[in-house]
């Protein structure tokens, strides 16, 4: 088997932290600041993220925010929960959420909730219960909980629960290992998790396992690195792991490294990308891959970090 690049790896990051005008950048503009997001955990999980300069990620990101709170995807953009989110994860990263305006930033969120429980991800009001888990995170990582009415949110996750032991983005929604992983993560943030029925929902996870170790997300899809996360997550947060092969699962996210390069693609052999290689590391880290810290199921932050945030420790 083969061994994670870890040099390689922070390399490729780093360069797509400093790429700002080729193709690539251009059309990803809006998705920098979760881009950043990605990129510095895994140097984090990886032990490198000395390797950044912290004053000039943070004072990029607080340029992204918005007079509303919310943050935009880069400097002038609109904001959106997505967003906030990352930036209040990376701010997390380097011990800096005390920067916030926590009052604005969680009044930005807060507003959000519909009179269902759900959230919305802006203000144009697209719901799904991914943005009730990113509201629900934000808060928690800046102990603003009781801004929102949990009980609410709650109650609307698990009417998206459906008879397979998933959950979809809205009522009626077919399952999927993204959604799934949201809503058991709130679920687990909000001390909610007995409400999944771990034995019929690990059993539609550990299916997601195909051949090659890969996971897919849905049945009949292909196997993907992103996967790794989101089903690995969840089987983790319902105790269920030890349903999948671990072993395999390694190979495969080993197999979709860029050997020459760095990087991690979404399957062997294609085109590498940030957002794969966040996911693929984070995916060895939940696997205990030596060498790579450990990194949270539900707050998908390295515990070290969730251990000073939440814990104060
Ligand atoms: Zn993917």
């Amino acid at each position: 088997m083969g061994e994670l690049m870890v040099e390689k790896h922070v390399k490729f990051i780093l360069a797509v932290e400093k790429r700002k005008d080729d193709f690539e950048s251009v059309v990803m503009e809006h998705l920098r600041l979760n881009g950043a997001y990605w990129g510095l955990t895994t140097l984090d999980i990886m032990g490198k993220l000395a390797a950044v300069e912290q004053d000039e990620v943070i004072s990029w990101v607080m340029q992204c925010q918005h007079e509303s709170g919310g943050f935009g995807g880069n400097i002038g953009h609109d904001p959106h929960v997505l967003y906030t989110l990352s930036a209040i994860q990376v701010l997390a990263l380097f011990d800096k959420i005390h920067v916030l305006d926590i009052d604005k930033v969680s009044s930005y969120i807060a507003a959000l909730q519909n009179e269902d429980g759900s959230f919305s991800g802006d203000i144009w009001g697209e719901v799904d219960t991914r943005f009730s888990y990113i509201a629900i995170l934000s808060l928690a990582l800046m102990h603003q909980l009781d801004k929102v009415d949990v009980g609410k949110a709650v109650k609307y996750i698990l009417s998206c629960k459906n008879v397979d032991g998933g959950f979809g983005c809205t009522p009626g929604a077919e399952s999927h290992a993204g959604q799934i992983f949201c809503c058991v993560a709130a679920l687990a943030i909000t001390g909610s998790l007995h409400h999944v029925d771990k034995d019929l929902l690990g059993w539609w996870l550990c299916e997601r396992q195909v051949k090659s170790g890969g996971l897919n997300g849905r049945p009949e899809k292909l196997p993907d690195v992103c996967y790794s996360w989101w089903v690995l997550s969840s089987l983790i947060m319902i105790d269920r792991v030890h349903w999948i092969d671990k072993g395999k699962l390694v190979k495969f996210i080993l197999d979709c490294q860029d050997k020459e390069n760095g990087g991690i693609s979404d399957r062997p052999d294609d085109a590498v990308d940030v957002f794969h290689t966040y996911f693929g590391v984070a995916g060895l880290s939940l696997l205990e891959y030596p060498g790579i810290k450990p990194i949270d199921p539900a707050y998908a932050l390295p515990v070290d970090i969730v251990n000073r945030v939440i814990l104060g420790r």
